[in-house]
């Protein structure tokens, strides 16, 4: 038996799985950023470092807490949560074809629309919560790829993590999800089967709204892992060591944010169902969700942060309801310890799937009844009340 302790992910994760500074025993670990390292007098490199574009220690110490969270073999950071995603979709081939969701985040869904498709990638976007469609869109010897992002955005749905794995282990073809939403707090894609898992740590996984980042973490280190690697050190985009280390800050506290926030997104979500001036709550902690049941599933402990609202008064209301806020942030992106409040349909433009009475709201870690009360405020003076 080992004597190994079976510390959960939330111990380690608040020591950064124990890093510190070897020669002054400081229990932060100092930020590296020297872009290049001494080589040893017979030419070699034995520290493993050679130039800070490939690799960088700080970076390999955040993804060391990304991989745990995952249980993931290995993890990668990354300058953004774009570059994070079409990095993978550049470890593709051109004419390979790909199965992406028809709600997704709105960046990615154009960028594969526009330079995916011009890059020689084919992509059918299906609505993924249906396995049926899913499955039907499988070119047999062409699909290399299943993109999922569950509960995607804007309007939560879920898509069936396992069922996926399975068509695309049947198919030949790899299984990638983007659990910015989820976090690995509530779900861990690469235990359903999935064969990566991506990060906009942007979002709750530093959680401060105060870096940009992207992360990849991947069951197995095979050779479209090594593609992905090569594409993160020849196009340069590595996360900066600045970066890295408010990142591994930040999820120091991942757990405790993360639990915080989506108790008050459940709370917000239920209070808002019975408000006169919202038509519909779309969370998939609501069992009125159609993902509901699944969500449940695989889901642990949480349904995460991110819900939203359909305003009665339709897309006129919803815009002044969000003018009149004055406690939520009016400010696009999520999963920051302050609420923001968002008109989707405004950001994503035209062919978005977003309904134009839709207000997407990031649950923060301030007091659930001051979230509620501003926003119900809100919503009557823009209903008249
Ligand atoms: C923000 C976001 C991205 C993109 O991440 P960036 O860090 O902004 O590049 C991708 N997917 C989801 C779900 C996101 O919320």
């Amino acid at each position: 038996m080992s004597d190994k302790p079976n510390w959960s992910r939330r111990t380690l994760a608040a020591q950064a799985m124990g890093s510190h500074d070897a020669t002054t025993g400081a229990i932060v670990p100092p930020i590296h950023v020297a872009t290049t390292y001494l080589r040893d007098p017979d030419n070699e490199y034995r520290s493993g470092f050679i130039y800070g574009r490939p690799d960088n220690q700080t970076v390999r110490e955040a993804e060391a807490v990304v991989a745990m969270l995952e249980d993931a073999e290995a993890a990668l950071l990354l300058s953004s949560g774009m570059s994070a995603a079409t990095s993978v979709f550049l470890a593709l081939a051109p004419g390979d074809h790909i199965i992406a969701p028809e709600v997704m985040y709105w960046g990615l869904r154009k960028w594969l629309q526009t330079d995916g498709v011009h890059w020689g990638l084919s992509v059918s976007f299906v609505d993924m919560s249906d396995l049926k469609a899913t499955r039907a869109a499988i070119r047999p010897g062409k699909t290399r790829l299943i993109w999922a992002e569950t509960p995607s955005n804007p309007t939560w749905s879920i898509s069936d993590i396992a069922a996926l794995a399975e068509i695309a282990r049947q198919a030949g073809a790899r299984l990638a999800v983007d659990s910015t939403v989820a976090t690995p707090v509530f779900s861990r894609p690469l235990t359903l089967g999935a064969d990566i898992v991506m990060h906009a740590a942007t979002k709750a996984l530093n959680g401060h709204s105060d870096v940009i980042a992207g992360a990849l973490a991947t069951a197995r280190k095979d050779e479209f892992w090594a593609r992905i690697e090569t594409n993160r050190r020849m196009l340069g985009c590595i996360l900066g060591p600045f970066e890295a280390y408010l990142l591994m800050r930040g999820m120091r506290t991942l757990d405790l944010r993360v639990r915080a926030a989506s108790a008050t997104a459940f709370d917000l979500a239920q209070r808002f169902a019975n408000h006169p001036d919202v038509s519909e709550v779309l969370y998939p902690g609501l069992e009125s969700h159609p993902g509901h049941a699944i969500a449940a599933r695989q889901m642990k402990g949480g349904f995460g942060h991110m819900l939203s609202i359909r305003v009665r008064g339709g897309e006129a209301a919803a815009i002044d309801s969000a003018a009149r806020i004055r406690l939520w942030k009016r400010a696009t992106s999520l999963g920051g310890v302050e609420s923001l409040i968002e008109h989707r349909a405004s950001i994503e433009g035209p062919g978005s799937p977003c309904p134009p009475d839709l207000l997407r709201l990031s649950a923060g870690i301030e007091d659930a009844d001051d979230l509620y009360a501003d926003l119900d405020r809100a919503l009557r003076q823009a209903h008249g009340g």
